[in-house]
C-alpha cells in the first residue's frame, strides 16, 4: 500500500504517485525528465492544496546544504531545501541575520518565500522582501537565473511553484543584533483603539493575540532592543513565560522577559527543537491594508462568538509594502489578521466564508499557505499584476509541467 502522504497539520492527504528525495541536483533534473507532472514540496506547514499534485512530488531536504555568504557580507546562496532554522544558526555563527523570521523556525525558505510567509514589524517586509535572486530549474531542464536586476525577479519570488523547481535562492543580509522579548497581558480594548499605530510600532516586531472571547487584547509580544519597564498602555508585564496557545508548554517558546538574546532566538515565538504553535490546528490569515486595520479589527469583533467557538488564538501582526507581484503586502503596509483554528475542517469552514465576507470591504487578501474560500476571480482582482504573473508562469512553464488543480483554477 501507498505510504499516507500529508502537510504537516494533517488535514491534506497528498494524491501524489511518488515522493522523491534527490540528493543532488543531477538526481533533481533525472526526476523532473521522468515526470509529466510535479510539484514541490517544501516542508509541508501550508494547509491547503497548493503543494499538491496528482503527479511526482519531489522535496529537496536532501539537496546538498549551501550556505554562501557573499565576500561583501550583505547576501547569502543557500539552496532550495534549507529550513530557516538551520540557515539562521548558520548565519549567526558568521556575526549575520536575516531582516526578520516568521513565527517559526521549521520551515523551509524556498517554500516561505514561494507564499510571502510573513513575521511582524512595520517597518520590516516579509521573507519574501529578502529575495535577491533566484535560481530555477524549469521544465525543459534549463536553469533561469534570476538576479536582482531582472525584470521577471520580483514576479517569480512569490511563485506558488508555478514557474519551476527553485534549486538555489540569494538573500540579503544585515549584521547580527540582538533583541529582547516581552509579554504583556490584558491590553483594555480602549488602549487598543485609540493608540494602535503606536503599540504595534513599540518594536522591532509587535504581535497581539487574543482568543475574542472578550474586548481586551490577550497578550501582546514586543521584541526590541531597547529595555522595557512598567505597563504597555495599560497591559501588565506577564510574571512568567507565556505561549500564545493557552495550556500549550511555555519551554516551547523563545526566550521572554526582556532578556537579550541573539536574533534568531527572538523574533520566531517557538524553538526550533520543539512543537510550534499547538501542533493540532488548521489556520487562516488575512492582509488588510494598515489604513484599514481598526475597521478590520472591528468587523472580526462582530463575529466575536462564531469566532471563538472554533478558535485556538488569533494574532494580529504588521508587514511593510513591497513590489512583489503575489505579495499579500504589495503596495500595502498591511495588517494581518491570523487565526489559529480547532483541527476540524468541518466546522471552521463556514467560519472562514463569514470572516470573508466581514474583511472583504476592507480589501482583505489571504495568506496564500493557509486555509481559505476566496473564489479565484476575486483574487485575481487583488492583485494588480495577476496576468503578469499569469503570463510568466506560461512562459517558464508552457506545457504545465508545474500546475496542479489549485493553480489550474487561480490561473485560469
Ligand atoms: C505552525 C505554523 C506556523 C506558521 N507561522 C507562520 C508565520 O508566522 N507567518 C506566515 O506568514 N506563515 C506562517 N505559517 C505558514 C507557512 O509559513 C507557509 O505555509 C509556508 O509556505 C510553509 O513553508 P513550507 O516550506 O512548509 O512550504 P510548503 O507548504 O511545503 O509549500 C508551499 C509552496 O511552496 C512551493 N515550494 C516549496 N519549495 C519549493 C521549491 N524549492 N521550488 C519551488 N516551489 C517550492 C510548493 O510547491 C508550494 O506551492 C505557519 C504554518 C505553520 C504550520
Amino acid at each position: 500500500m501507498r505510504e499516507r502522504l500529508t502537510n504537516w497539520a494533517g488535514n491534506i492527504t497528498f494524491g501524489a504517485r511518488r515522493l522523491h528525495r534527490p540528493e543532488s541536483v543531477a538526481e533533481l533534473r533525472a526526476v523532473l525528465a521522468g515526470a509529466d507532472r510535479l510539484r514541490v514540496l517544501g516542508s509541508g506547514h501550508s494547509f491547503n492544496r497548493l503543494a499538491d499534485t496528482d503527479g511526482d512530488l519531489v522535496s529537496l531536504a536532501g539537496l546538498p546544504r549551501t550556505v554562501e555568504i557573499a565576500p561583501d557580507r550583505r547576501s547569502v546562496r543557500i539552496d532550495g531545501g534549507i529550513r530557516y532554522g538551520e540557515l539562521a544558526a548558520r548565519l549567526a555563527a558568521e556575526g549575520l541575520a536575516l531582516h526578520n523570521m516568521a513565527s517559526l523556525p521549521h520551515i523551509s525558505v524556498a517554500g516561505a518565500v514561494a507564499t510571502a510567509t510573513h513575521g511582524s514589524g512595520v517597518r520590516h517586509g516579509n521573507l519574501a522582501t529578502a529575495v535577491s535572486g533566484l535560481e530555477i530549474l524549469r521544465a525543459d531542464g534549463s536553469t533561469a537565473v534570476l538576479d536582482r536586476d531582472h525584470p521577471d525577479l520580483a514576479g517569480a519570488v512569490v511563485g506558488l511553484g508555478a514557474l519551476g523547481v527553485v534549486t538555489a535562492l540569494t538573500l540579503d543580509v544585515v549584521p547580527a543584533f540582538e533583541l529582547r522579548q516581552y509579554v504583556y497581558e490584558n491590553l483594555p480594548a480602549a488602549a487598543l483603539d485609540e493608540h494602535l499605530d503606536e503599540i504595534l510600532s513599540a518594536g522591532y516586531s509587535v504581535s497581539l493575540f487574543t482568543r475574542w472571547t472578550g474586548p481586551d487584547i490577550d497578550q501582546v509580544w514586543l521584541k526590541r532592543d531597547a529595555p522595557l519597564t512598567g505597563d504597555l498602555f495599560g497591559a501588565r508585564p506577564a510574571d512568567g513565560p507565556r505561549h500564545p496557545v493557552p495550556g500549550m508548554p511555555t519551554e516551547n517558546c523563545t526566550g521572554q522577559g526582556g532578556v537579550p538574546g541573539p536574533w534568531h532566538e527572538r523574533l520566531p515565538h517557538f524553538r526550533m527543537e520543539f512543537t510550534p504553535s499547538s501542533g493540532e490546528e488548521l489556520q487562516s490569515e488575512w492582509h488588510v491594508p494598515r489604513t484599514a486595520g481598526r475597521a478590520a479589527i472591528a468587523a472580526v469583533a462582530g463575529l466575536r462568538e462564531r469566532v471563538a467557538a472554533v478558535l485556538q488564538v488569533c494574532e494580529i501582526r504588521t508587514i511593510a509594502a513591497d513590489h512583489l507581484w503575489l505579495s499579500p503586502n504589495h503596495r500595502q503596509d498591511s495588517l494581518a489578521l491570523h487565526f489559529t483554528w480547532i483541527a476540524d475542517t468541518d466546522a471552521v469552514l463556514p467560519v472562514v466564508a463569514d470572516l470573508e465576507k466581514a474583511l472583504a470591504p476592507h480589501g482583505a487578501r489571504p495568506h496564500w499557505g493557509k486555509i481559505f474560500t476566496t473564489a479565484p476571480s476575486e483574487l485575481r482582482g487583488a492583485y494588480p499584476r495577476f496576468g503578469d504573473f499569469a503570463a510568466l508562469a506560461r512562459r517558464f512553464d508552457p506545457q504545465g509541467t508545474f500546475r496542479n488543480a489549485w493553480l489550474e483554477s487561480l490561473l485560469g
